[in-house]
């Protein structure tokens, strides 16, 4: 008998979880599901950018063997001088280390951290591989309220009175997923200063840097603190659609004399691991370096920001469902009102609507929102997709009742 090991057993991930296997238990019975629930741009025609995959094919017979462990140095270096650009001004190549995509380095700069019991503040809702991430390396995460009526920033006062002495680091998700918000500076300093007065690592999660709508703007944290350790993470899966390249990157800046023994545990893990896979990493640079596409495809004409136009107008014409509309990300997170639709058990809802309407969203509590009246439907499809969906949707909530 094999059981599972206890480290496990409090580790949720729940956006894959339950739903996900009927889905599949569906697909095999020969139905065809609908699915708005990743944020993977490449199955809707979003495809890398051609220069991106011609760098990888170019340099793939060169590609055999291991690299370095923090990986390939002109990666390295792309990603020290695009932080450079950004304000974070000392950031150097060794300060960088390259991953098998953000969720590797996510675990392991956890995993550097964290001794049983010490806290991590995480934003509650947050994209829930932080909160699984931070039980997985026997920390206890404690969840920061961000506010809907304020387009979902954080709650500087709920951080502030979530700090305890056993809290180590706080955790920056902006953009955000699964809200779109895109931080305020405002909101963006009040939070360094709360990790500066209690001495905190901050964990940042840039990954939707560059996917920002209309007049918002993305402001790297780790150059508004250079007085700060940052860890400031962003990669390939989103802005340049190669979620399938496994390419990530995380950056150290601010003062590391003081967190020596911690990088020299990144270190470690990166060792490790070897390296993260080579021919992604000779993306990076050309990535990072060539024309940004992504920035044809957020103005207004471009393929997301009229999905986004159109698929929160229709989400928000649907009886008793309102929603922020986000200023960032790929992702309508939107709310339906208790008064009119009484949901106590949001997974069981999005089963339901799986089965109905054979359409697959994602549940608001698989996300670490504590209340089940939200779920979060992904924008990356057209717009007749979208259509289609929100239609779906309004059908099974016109008579749906728990
Ligand atoms: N961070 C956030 C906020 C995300 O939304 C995602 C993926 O959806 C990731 C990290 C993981 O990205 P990667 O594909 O680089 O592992």
């Amino acid at each position: 008998m094999f059981s599972q090991a206890s480290r496990l057993k409090n580790v949720r991930y729940d956006i894959r979880g339950p739903v996900l296997r009927r889905a599949q238990e569906l697909e095999n019975a020969g139905h065809r599901i609908l699915k708005l629930n990743l944020g993977n741009p490449a199955p809707w025609g979003l495809n890398t950018p051609e220069a991106i995959v011609a760098d990888m094919v170019h340099n793939l017979p060169s590609a055999e063997g291991y690299s370095d462990a923090r990986g390939i140095y002109s990666a390295r270096v792309a990603v020290a001088q695009y932080y450079q650009t950004l304000g974070v001004e000392h950031v150097q190549p060794d300060d960088v280390f390259l991953g098998n995509g953000v969720s590797e380095l996510i675990v392991m700069s956890l995993q550097a951290l964290l001794n049983t019991g010490d806290e991590v503040l995480v934003p509650s809702p947050d994209y829930p591989l932080w909160t699984g991430a931070v039980t997985l390396c026997g920390g206890q995460p404690v969840h920061y309220r961000c506010d809907p009526a304020q387009g979902w920033q954080p709650d500087l006062e709920h951080v502030a009175a979530s700090i305890t002495s056993r809290t180590r680091a706080l955790v920056i998700i902006n953009p955000n997923n699964p809200t779109g918000a895109v931080y305020s500076r405002e909101t963006l300093l009040g939070l360094l200063e709360i990790a500066r007065r209690h001495g905190l690592l901050v964990l940042s999660d840039e990954i939707y840097d560059k996917i920002v709508y209309d007049e918002a703007r993305h402001l790297c944290a780790a150059a508004l603190a250079p007085d700060l350790l940052v860890l400031t993470m962003g990669g390939l899966s989103k802005t340049y659609r190669a979620a399938g390249f496994r390419s990530g990157w995380m950056a150290v800046s601010g003062p590391a004399t003081h967190a020596t023994e911690y990088l020299e545990g990144l270190q470690l893990l990166a060792n490790m691991r070897l390296c993260p896979n080579v021919p992604a990493q000779h993306a990076v640079q050309t990535a990072l370096g060539g024309f940004q596409s992504i920035t044809t495809l957020i103005r207004p004409g471009g393929r997301l920001y009229e999905q986004r136009e159109h698929a929160w107008r229709k989400m928000t014409e649907i009886p008793g469902v309102d929603c922020v509309k986000p200023e960032g990300a790929l992702y309508l997170f939107a709310r339906l009102d208790p008064e009119v639709h009484k949901i106590r058990d949001d997974q069981r809802l999005i089963i339901d609507l799986l089965e109905q309407q054979l359409m697959l969203l994602s549940h608001g509590t698989g996300f670490n929102l504590p209340t089940p009246d939200h779920l979060r439907m992904v924008f990356l499809a057209p717009v007749d997709v979208l259509d289609d969906a929100t239609d779906r949707l309004r059908r099974f909530l016109e008579t749906y009742q728990q």
